[in-house]
């Protein structure tokens, strides 16, 4: 069974519909699918909906935005009530920094020469919560960068002129969120933070801490090397083990869905716990 605990639609990054995910998490023959958009659970009752239809399970889930030690990371949520005021309210604060920050993005590269930039990323955002994939998309399209990597590389990530220095919720604020909503904290994609093994070690233990679960082992399209680091971490830290593709659709981002998210043997899968009950799409279909 096809396990995909963290995925991007329209309602942040990514580039399909909820509904669409989720019928093309079944083409893909993924099982259990988690819809993790950026500090937003806007498309978790579309994508409820559809994955009813098209008998898939869907665990309603957010990736959290968090300012660690001046670095920027990610807690993904598992499991979340979407419908807990704490979690909106704290979700609240986090797409206000968003929207400032958007505007500054914009104004920061005007100043260096590009124009348009926060009236095509607020276009691309489509009334979602403005990324900067939403700029990135603008500055590729617009011919300021050869591809989304370069985009980024030149234009908005540390020291360069469009980046916004973060100013988002701490890492006891999110899983605190993700915990009053009954869900479960994972540390995403360990192995793409910029900071030593010692400190990635730290905010591990940190997250175990204050009540997170477990370490993204596998994690859109990591290699095996860095799989076998991450369970090693989470073992030795006493987290569960997770799986993503990080997913944000066709010929964008970090790996394809539900591919290659085998756990390394050894780890305690984070949904050990969990009752899941998935219909055989196939029989589904033919119903
Ligand atoms: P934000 O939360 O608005 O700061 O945007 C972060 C998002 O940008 C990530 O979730 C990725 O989807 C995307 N991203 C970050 N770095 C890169 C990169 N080097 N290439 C492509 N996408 C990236
Ligand atoms: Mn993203
Ligand atoms: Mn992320
Ligand atoms: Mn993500």
């Amino acid at each position: 069974m096809i396990y995909d605990l963290h995925t991007h639609s329209t309602a942040s990054d990514g580039t399909l519909a909820p509904a669409e995910l989720v019928r093309f998490a079944h083409a893909r023959g993924v099982a259990v699918l988690a819809l993790t958009d950026h500090d937003t659970t806007q498309g978790l009752g579309a994508a409820a909906q559809a994955a009813g239809a098209w008998g898939i399970h869907l665990v309603r889930g957010i990736e959290i935005s968090v300012t660690w030690e001046g670095n920027t990371v990610h807690i993904v949520g598992l499991n979340i009530d979407p419908a807990c005021v704490e979690l909106q309210h704290g979700l609240a604060k986090l797409q206000t920094f968003r929207a400032w920050r958007a505007e500054e993005i914009g104004r920061r590269l005007a100043k260096a020469g590009v124009d348009g930039a926060l009236d095509h990323a607020l276009a691309y955002a489509d009334g979602a919560a403005v990324s900067r994939t939403h700029f990135a998309r603008f500055l590729v399209e617009h011919g300021h960068a050869k591809d989304m990597r370069q985009a980024f590389k030149r234009f908005l990530t540390r020291d360069k002129p469009g980046y916004v220095p973060g100013r988002w919720a701490s890492l006891e604020e999110a899983i605190a969120l993700i915990r009053a909503a009954g869900g479960q904290a994972v540390l995403a994609h360990p192995g793409r933070y910029k900071i030593s093994a010692t400190r990635l070690r730290l905010l591990a233990t940190a997250l175990k801490e204050c009540g997170g679960a477990a370490v993204e082992v596998v994690s859109g399209g990591n290699s095996l090397e860095e799989r076998a680091s991450m369970a090693a971490l989470a073992r030795r830290v006493g987290l569960k083990a997770s799986v993503g593709s990080d997913y944000h659709g066709p010929r964008i981002g970090y790996a394809d869905l539900g591919d290659r998210l085998d756990l390394p043997a050894g780890c305690e899968p984070v949904w050990q716990d969990w009752a899941v009950s998935v219909d055989p799409p196939t029989e589904r279909m033919l119903a």
